[in-house]
């Protein structure tokens, strides 16, 4: 594990960020606990989401079921083909991802893309070695593992279901309702934060690969044709880009640009994608991931989905690797169209024209007398397969008779009994199925991401210190009140000024143990911002010290001030060294 990983880890565990679940039973692979101040950064940035991509963009949230019927998933595709490639090992029974041996030992970045057989033949060549055991993988079939997690829906009960692998099916799958809530309106977003499960192979790397994860999903739901993104807003945002015909390239190079250039050079194909791209440049810098250590990776064409016209992964680098913390994809109509086939519902949406249409409708009015005693109990059938050709086909009622297909067998009709004729109707406007853009973000990922960013190793007073050095947005206490001791009415005065704090919306860490000093580093590590000390100068004059976290400096604030003060903090409208007066000053 790098250096920053392991102290990220060690401090995760020590201060409770995060550590892996049911330990006591002898811990199950692939499952974290968020700690009381871990759950509540994730907490935070959960809620800066929202109020980014949610509130901010006037899109709806939904919460829906984690389990779904088996349909569902065969209409989505993910029983069919939401596979990884498993090598087990002969020896020891550990299994592995195996591509991503493959890519470990070869530097490539898309063994993903290759078959199971051409992955076996690179884990011989390579002569590749179980990373539990040693012993050679050289031989061992590598297979197709399908990752959902599967259950039973009701007792006895032979309903399959699954654990969702993602949140966006069961928005999908509500589509019908949805629509009538945006009163059938295109374009219209459905956002859902919440858990996703997938059994991953190999669980590893902390909160990066676990079993069950929380993701933050859009759905945004467009008319293809007359719907166009409106990039104004996010046109001068500077993307680092890394495109696919960089991406095992020597020398490959980022490409440092602007929204509104990577979409007339074409860097970026699909407005909409390099909508969200902007979106999640300054949503993610306003967070505090680092964004030196951060890029858009462009899927390569092997990658992507079929259906997926344009694909780009935000990803982060923590301790030497790349780490996907969301995908961009344009699904085009593949979802609706595929739950439209499966479903009992419509998946579409009715356009209404600026002005309505006359157009030629063919159609046709066959006459039963003639149909009945020809075709007996198949005359229905034979009225609605000419129904059918008539609007596929109208040059085949040309002749004298009209050769229609009923369950594999061809039969000629006589035109004149089709009632075939070319009618003029006017339309007001046309069902349509919307095109998905899905910006889809994991939560965990950008928890570790974040932390591991704002992770730092200082010195104060000469002593080594580590800090969190986290925004105040999503640091999970915004401020420590500290006694300087607990007597002489010093502890009360703290407690009253802890719970005007908490009345005001702050999250206070109260704390009266140990030397001032030990407090002060006990909440740098939690990334809490500030901190202020009551003394015996507090009950006198009513001031009080307020510490920055970051510079550690001091400044003597009035309590009864101190409330807004924080909240100008908080807001950024306000300099730390801007407010009360400097320490040495007092
Ligand atoms: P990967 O290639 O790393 O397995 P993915 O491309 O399958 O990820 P998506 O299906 O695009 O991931 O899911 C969207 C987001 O959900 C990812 O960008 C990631 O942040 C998060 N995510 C996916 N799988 C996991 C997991 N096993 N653990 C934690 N987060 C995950």
């Amino acid at each position: 594990m790098s250096e920053e990983r392991e102290a990220l880890a060690e401090l995760a565990r020590r201060r409770g960020l995060f550590f892996p679940a049911n330990e006591a039973y002898g811990g199950t692979a692939g499952f974290y606990v968020y700690g009381p101040t871990g759950a509540a950064i994730k907490r935070n940035v959960e809620d800066a989401w929202r109020d980014r991509f949610a509130i901010g963009e006037g899109n709806m949230e939904i919460d829906a079921p984690t389990i779904m019927p088996e349909p569902v998933f065969v209409a989505s595709g993910h029983l069919d083909g939401f596979d990884d490639m498993l090598v087990e090992c002969a020896e020891c029974g550990e299994s592995h991802r195996a591509d991503h041996l493959v890519e470990a030992a070869t530097g490539m970045e898309d063994a993903e893309t290759l078959e199971p057989e051409e992955i076996a033949e690179l884990i011989a060549e390579a002569d590749l070695a179980c990373p539990n055991c040693g012993a050679a993988l050289a031989g061992q079939d590598v297979t197709d593992f399908n990752l959902m997690f599967e259950t039973n829906i009701g007792p006895g009960s032979d309903a399959p279901g699954y654990l969702r692998p993602e949140t966006a099916q069961g928005i999908f799958v509500e589509f019908p309702r949805l629509r009538e809530y945006a009163r059938d309106q295109l374009p219209f977003g459905v956002t859902q934060v919440g858990r996703a499960y997938r059994n991953e192979i190999s669980p590893r790397r902390g909160l990066i690969r676990v079993r069950e994860f929380t993701q933050a999903e859009l759905e945004l739901f467009v008319d293809p044709e007359r719907d166009e993104a409106d990039l104004s807003s996010v046109a001068d945002v500077t993307l680092t880009l890394y495109p696919a015909e960089q991406q095992g390239a020597e020398g490959r190079e980022y490409v440092e640009t602007t929204v509104a250039e990577a979409v007339d050079d074409g860097t970026i194909a699909i407005d909409w994608i390099a909508y969200y791209l902007g979106l999640a440049q300054e949503w993610y810098s306003s967070i505090g991931v680092d964004m030196d250590r951060f890029r858009f990776r462009q899927h390569l064409p092997g990658e992507r989905a079929h259906y997926a016209a344009d694909c780009w992964d935000a990803e982060a680098e923590v301790g030497g690797d790349w780490i996907e913390l969301a995908g961009f994809a344009y699904r085009g109509d593949y979802d609706l169209s595929r739950h439209a086939a499966h479903a009992d519902d419509e998946f579409t949406v009715f356009q209404q024209y600026d002005e309505s249409v006359t157009v030629e409708r063919p159609c046709v009015d066959p006459d039963m007398s003639v149909l009945g005693p020809e075709f007996g109990e198949l005359a229905t059938d034979v009225g609605n397969a000419l129904a059918d050709l008539a609007e596929r086909d109208p040059g085949a009622f040309d002749g004298e008779a009209v050769p229609v297909e009923v369950d594999g067998q061809t039969y000629d009709v006589p035109t004149a009994a089709t009632g075939f004729a070319v009618e003029e109707v006017t339309e007001s406007g046309e069902h349509v199925t919307p095109h998905v853009v899905e910006p889809s973000f994991g939560v965990d990922r950008l928890v570790y991401t974040h932390c591991a960013h704002a992770l730092r190793e200082d010195e104060v007073d000469g002593e080594p210190r580590t800090r969190l050095a986290l925004p105040p947005a999503s640091a999970p206490t915004f401020v420590g009140v500290f006694p300087l001791m607990d007597r002489d009415g010093m502890g009360e005065r703290s407690r009253e000024v802890a719970d005007r704090l908490r009345s005001r919306g702050f999250a206070v860490a109260y704390d009266d143990a140990g030397s001032i000093g030990r407090r002060y580093r006990r909440q740098d590590e939690v990334g809490t911002p500030y901190c202020v000390t009551v003394d015996y100068e507090s009950l006198d004059d009513g001031t009080a010290t307020l510490r920055d976290r970051d510079t550690v400096a001091q400044r003597r604030v009035d309590l009864d001030d101190l409330p807004d003060v924080l909240a100008a903090l908080r807001a950024d409208e306000r300099a730390f060294e801007n407010v009360g007066v400097a320490v040495a000053d007092a």
